[in-house]
Order: C-alpha cells, then structure tokens, then sequence
C-alpha cells in the first residue's frame, strides 16, 4: 500500500536527520555507555519527540500511527531509540491524567524541549510483572506525600528532568480490586534526588540508561498526584496501548534494518565463487525474516489506527508488540548468520543492534504476559494469575 505524502515527508525527514548521526555514533556510545545528547536535542528540537501532544500544548497533534514512522525509522537507521523513546509516550500521563493546571505547566514546556519527561517508574525488584503487589508506597502527611521503597530498571531516570511514579497509597489487603489504591504521581527527578531519593545505575546488556532508585522518606507535594488519588493503575495502564505500539514500530525497524544488512551482504559476499545469497539456505531465512517483519507492521498499523480513532485496542496493541519483538528478534539472528563471523565484528554493528532488539520480548511487557492477555480476554479462557 503507497503511504500519503505526508507520511513519506516524515520518513524522509527522519531519515535525513539520523542520517547525520551514523553507526560509529551509536557503537561509540555503546562502547562508553554514553547517553546520545545531541541526537535526543535534534530529535526534539524537529519536533519529532513531540508529535503526540496536542497543537493546544504546543506539539503538532498527530496520532500514535505518525509516531510509529518515526520510531521505525530511528531504529532502521541503526540508532537505538531506547534513549528517547519515553519523551513521546509518558507524557500522555499528564496530558489524559492531569489537571488543566498540570497540562498547563508543564506540555507546552515538554513541547519545546525545555522539560524532559522520558522515566516511569513501576517495576520493583521483589514483585516485577506482579504489578498491583508492588511495596512502594506513598503515605499523605499534611501537604506532602512521603514515598518509601524501591523500583529497579527505571530508564533515564538520569537524563530526565520527571518521572511518573507508580506508588501504593492504600494497602492490598484494604482495597475491593487489587488495582485499586495505587497512585500516580509526577517526580521532579533534581528537586528529589539526594532527599530522599537515591539512583544507582546498573550495569547491563544494552545501552538503556536503567537505574535502581531507592526512596527513603521522600517528600513531594501533594500535586504531585496525577489524577485521582487510588486510580493511579489505569494512569499507567492508558499510557500502555501507545507505548506497545511505538516499541512494536521500533521493532519493525529493527527487523528492517536486519534484513537489509543481511540481504545486502549476502548478495557482495562470495565465498565457493558465487554470492553466498545465491545459495537458498542463506537466502530463504532471509525471505521469511522479510515477511514475518512486514507482516508485523501491518499488526502495528492496524492497532496504531485504532488508537487514533479512540477504539479499544489493547488486544491489537499486544499483538503487535509480540508479533514484532519475535520478528526482529528472528531478524537479527538471520543476519547474525548470514555475516558469519564477521556478526561478531563490533565494527559490523550488527552484534549491537542483536543486543538491544533481545529487549523487546521482555520490556516493558514479557511476551508470556501478552498471551495471558490474549488467553483470557480476547479468547475467554480462565485465568492463572
Ligand atoms: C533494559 C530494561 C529497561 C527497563 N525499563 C523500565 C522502565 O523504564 N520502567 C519500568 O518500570 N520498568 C522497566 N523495565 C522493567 C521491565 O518492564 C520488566 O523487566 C518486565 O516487565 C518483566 O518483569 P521482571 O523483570 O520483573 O520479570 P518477572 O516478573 O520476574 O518475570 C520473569 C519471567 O517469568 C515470566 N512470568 C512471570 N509470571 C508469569 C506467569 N504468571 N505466567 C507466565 N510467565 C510468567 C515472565 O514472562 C518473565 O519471562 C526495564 C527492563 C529492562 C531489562
């Protein structure tokens, strides 16, 4: 299907503009576990981290479908969009959670790239994807809420002026739904840091910036709240369906750049005197790479349109994330293969971008719980959990 002119405007824009900051770029910063500044300012100040809020905020006003070709192609570009990523979607907690003062405050800031609002903090160490257990908790005191507890994994958190963080204001064993009594509230990561508030980063696999966060006695404002104190679960929960659907794009992207690399090289690379994609045990996990990745994207456009016209697509939402994580993994391993040694050449770049798709089939949602999802609310078999 021929996309709109203003589709391929997009594309082309963000092409150019990723164009500028090459693979060396990204593996350097991989190599030093540095955080890509200048590429997150341009991003930014092209409005293209922007484009979901609305004209009225300052943003452009287009639709998670115009994000997810944004997001694809900072990924098949070769760059890791882990480190940008969040400024689209976790400002869609405000912008349908927040009060007009809030909205007021602070979109028209994140607009204009004055304010970065890039980290979430709901995963903690002792509970992970068994989200409404979660032992953080916020009391009310007077004017203030004291948080205590621990997240772990939170992303950013260090290049990000807020966080929205997910905290238990009432016990479990106190509410009706378990997925009552947990609150969500906006942080100012500079003001909290060092009272009350202690980030350790951890060392890991890929590039995410992911830190451990320790609060002890950390007081915040009560308007700090982001909606309705005890609705806190379906401010993140809202926030999920585009969330799903930009990781899914990026996916896609990844998958694309993978077959193009492999597709590539297995047309220049002779080995027996013939171009090793001459052969079709190395040119057919190509071919069926390509179409699980196309066939991804459509899951993504699919669920990206019905977010866009305000329908329900939590099912949509999760099988494009699936569908796409796996496909892009395939992807990376198909290219992996067909490099031969040189995959594991960093200078090949193609061991890098293998690395940090893995990511996908776990965070922010493993692939068992989207076909418990699947299981249990789109085919109405009984629970596990
Ligand atoms: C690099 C990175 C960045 C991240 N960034 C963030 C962030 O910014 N903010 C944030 O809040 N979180 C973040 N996360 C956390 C991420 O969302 C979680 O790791 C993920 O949701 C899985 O939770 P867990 O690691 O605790 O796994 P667990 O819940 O311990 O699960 C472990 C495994 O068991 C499986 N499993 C568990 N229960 C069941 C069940 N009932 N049935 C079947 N299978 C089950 C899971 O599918 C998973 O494969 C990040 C994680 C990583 C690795």
């Amino acid at each position: 299907m021929r996309e709109s002119s203003d589709i391929s405007e997009i594309r082309t824009a963000v092409r150019q503009l990723c164009a500028q900051y090459g693979e060396d770029y990204w593996l350097e910063l991989d190599r030093t576990r540095g955080y890509p500044t200048e590429f997150v300012d341009e991003l930014t100040r092209s409005g293209f981290l922007t484009v979901l809020i609305p004209e009225a905020y300052g943003g452009a006003g287009l639709g998670v479908y115009e994000a997810s070709i944004i997001m694809e192609e900072v990924c098949r570009s070769g760059a890791h969009a882990g480190a940008c990523h969040a400024q689209m979607y976790v400002m869609g907690s405000v912008l349908r959670h927040g009060s007009e003062v809030q909205k007021q405050q602070y979109l028209p800031k994140i607009a204009a790239g004055e304010l970065r609002l890039q980290s979430f903090g709901v995963t903690e160490p002792t509970t992970g994807t068994d989200t409404t257990s979660l032992k953080t908790t916020a009391r009310r005191d007077g004017d203030d809420y004291v948080i205590n507890g621990q997240k772990v994994w939170i992303s950013r958190i260090q290049h990000s002026d807020l966080m929205v963080l997910l905290a238990r204001t009432t016990p479990k064993d106190q509410v009706k739904k378990k997925t009552d009594g947990l609150s969500a509230f906006l942080i100012h990561v500079g003001e909290a840091e060092g009272r009350g508030l202690e980030i350790r980063p951890i060392e890991s696999m890929i590039n995410h910036h992911s830190c451990e966060l320790f609060f002890d006695d950390l007081r915040v404002p009560k308007d700090s709240l982001l909606g309705t104190e005890g609705a806190g679960f379906k401010v993140i929960l809202d926030g999920m369906n585009a969330e799903r659907i930009l990781i899914a794009a990026e996916c896609v992207g990844d998958g694309r750049y993978f077959i193009d690399k492999a597709s590539h090289y297995a047309k220049e690379r002779i080995v027996f005197d013939r171009p090793i994609g001459q052969n079709q045990g190395v040119q057919f996990p190509i071919a069926r790479s390509y179409a699980e990745v196309e066939a991804a994207w459509l899951m993504v456009e699919k669920a990206a349109r019905m977010f866009d016209a305000g329908e329900p697509c939590g099912a949509e939402a999760n099988m494009a994330k699936m569908l796409a994580s796996e496909a892009s993994w395939r992807a990376g391993d198909v290219c992996m293969q067909t490099h031969g040694g040189f995959a594991f050449a960093k200078e090949y770049h193609i061991e890098r971008k293998f690395r940090e798709t893995r990511l996908y089939q776990i965070a922010p949602i493993s692939t068992n719980l989207i076909l418990s999802f699947i299981g249990e609310h789109v085919l109405g078999m009984p629970r596990s959990f």
